[in-house]
Order: structure tokens, then C-alpha cells, then sequence
């Protein structure tokens, strides 16, 4: 059995500067994260034994009073960041510079008189702090939501940043072509490490029968990688952990892809990497044992 690493994988530089950041801060007091920082059980239980607090983004009694607060790589709205700000609090701000360039596309468009949509997981902590500041915002997460947007005369369309391509051109174009009397006009947001890593997947899924994507299983980038790698034909499996992967899933399977999710540490990929191996190695000498059976 074969194992190919996908070109591009795991975590981003926006996560990983996040963590950074949390880290850094963790060691000098206090720190309450406001939501999750990442999608990933791993990364939470790390930094529960560093003592950070998790916090609620909409309830402002959910950190000391006056104590520090960091703002996860997701981000929030200026309403929120605000809130916070004048309940005396310290504002760290972890946003990824792409999702505040997704921040400024949509604030553009409404600001040039075009009706705000999202393409996006409704209620996502991306997509709740893109729509925070435009409560009329419409959010397309498949084609039935398009007739939500209504009647407007301009349509201004941005993307959750980890939304694959595919979804987000199809969905533009179908805005389109139900309001062929508005003017459309669509910012690309989907960010580039999500690109890369949709783009590394396809060539993993031409080579491979069966693609392991290490992530939280409620992490929506590695849960889009799943569904992708499916779509593709490949038989996709999710697990945060080397111990989640089963013989099984590899009986009779030649080649086998791994990628990972933007949330993903890089120990967790070459754990499950180092288990495929083990499992490749135990297939081997059982067919080694099975053949020299044969020819006995
Ligand atoms: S997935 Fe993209 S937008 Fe999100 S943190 Fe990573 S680089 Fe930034």
C-alpha cells in the first residue's frame, strides 16, 4: 500500500499565527478565547493545559471583567470587537488578514449600493462575523437559499474564505441568472491556502483510491475536503487522531492519499502518516505470508 502526502496540506499560516499569538499570550496572564481558536479537539486540549478560558463571542460575561480577550483567526464584526472593547476589556485580535480582505470586499459593496450575500455554512463563525455588521445580508449556502436574496437592483457577492471554488462559481452564476434584470458583481475571498489545498486534492484524488483527511469533525475546511474527495469518486475518510483509522477502511487498497485540514497540527498529520505506514507494513507481511503459503 502506497501512502502519498497531498503537495499542499494542513494548517495555514492564519491558524498558525493565531496559535502563535495565543501562546504568547497564554504566558503572560490571563486569556479568554472568544469561540473556539480552531476546529480541532487537538488544539483544545493544548491549550486547556495552558490554562487559556473559552469564551462566548456574544456574551460578554463570559471572560473576567477588564481581563484579556483574543479574537479568533475567524473573526468578528466591528460590533463585536467593539462591545468588547468599551466592556473594558483587552482586545487581542487574531483575525487572518484574508478573512478581513472578505471583511473590506463585502463593507465595498455595500458601501457602493450593492445588496450584501454571503456564500457560506449559515451560522459558521466566518460567515455570522461577515453578516454582523449588515443584519440584512443574505446567506447562499445551496441553490434553494438563491431566492432569498429577493429583488434588488445591484448584488454584491463575497465567499467564506475555505468554500471550495467549484461551489461558489456555480452559486454566482446561478444569482445571475435568477436576477437577470440586477447587476451582479462577485470578489473572489476563497482564500489561497484554500485554493492550494482544493487544487492538491484533485491530483490526489486522480491517484488515489482512498483519501484520509486529518481534521476536527467539526472543522468546516476538512469537512469540505471530505466531501470533495467523495464527490471526486475517492473513498474519503475523516479522523483527528491515528487511533480513529481502521484496517479495514485499506483491505485490497493499493494507494491511499492523506491531506489535512487548515486547522490541522502538523504531529497530528505525521501521526496518522507514521499509523498508515504501520498498517501498510502488517498488509504486507500478512499477503508476504499468505503468498509464500501458496507457493508451499
Ligand atoms: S483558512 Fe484561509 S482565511 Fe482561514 S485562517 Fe487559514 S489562511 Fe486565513
Amino acid at each position: 500500500m502506497k501512502i502519498t502526502l497531498a503537495r499542499h496540506y494542513g494548517m495555514c499560516f492564519g491558524v498558525r499565527d493565531a496559535l502563535r499569538a495565543t501562546h504568547e499570550r497564554a504566558g503572560l496572564g490571563t486569556v479568554t478565547v472568544l469561540g473556539q481558536l480552531v476546529h480541532n479537539p487537538v488544539v483544545d486540549e493544548q491549550l486547556g493545559h495552558l490554562g487559556v478560558r473559552r469564551g462566548d463571542l456574544a456574551d460578554l460575561g463570559s471572560a473576567p471583567t477588564g481581563s484579556e480577550v483574543l479574537i479568533t483567526a475567524h473573526g468578528a464584526s466591528d460590533h463585536d470587537r467593539e462591545r468588547w472593547k468599551k466592556a473594558g476589556h483587552v482586545v487581542t485580535d487574531t483575525t487572518c488578514p484574508l478573512v478581513r480582505k472578505a471583511h473590506a470586499a463585502l463593507a465595498l459593496l455595500v458601501t457602493k449600493g450593492y445588496h450584501p450575500v454571503v456564500i457560506g455554512k449559515d451560522g459558521h463563525v466566518e460567515v455570522r462575523g461577515l453578516c454582523g455588521d449588515f443584519p440584512e445580508a443574505t446567506v447562499v449556502e445551496n441553490f434553494r437559499d438563491v431566492v432569498r436574496i429577493g429583488n434588488r437592483s445591484r448584488i454584491g457577492i463575497v465567499s467564506q474564505t475555505t468554500q471550495p471554488m467549484e461551489r461558489v462559481r456555480e452559486l454566482v452564476d446561478l444569482i445571475g441568472q435568477c436576477h437577470p434584470a440586477s447587476e451582479v458583481r462577485y470578489i473572489d475571498t476563497v482564500c489561497q491556502p484554500t485554493k492550494e489545498r482544493q487544487a492538491a486534492l484533485r491530483e490526489l484524488c486522480a491517484e488515489n483510491e482512498v483519501v484520509v483527511v486529518v481534521g476536527g469533525a467539526n472543522s468546516n475546511n476538512t469537512g469540505e475536503l471530505v466531501r470533495s474527495a467523495a464527490a471526486m469518486g475517492a473513498k474519503a475518510y475523516q479522523v483527528e487522531r491515528p487511533s480513529d483509522l481502521r484496517s479495514e477502511w485499506f483491505e485490497g487498497v493499493e494507494r491511499v492519499g492523506l491531506t489535512a485540514g487548515t486547522s490541522t497540527l502538523d504531529e497530528s498529520v505525521r501521526a496518522v502518516f507514521d499509523k498508515l505506514k504501520m498498517l501498510a507494513s502488517a498488509q504486507e507481511s500478512r499477503e508476504g505470508g499468505f503468498l509464500a503459503r501458496l507457493v508451499g
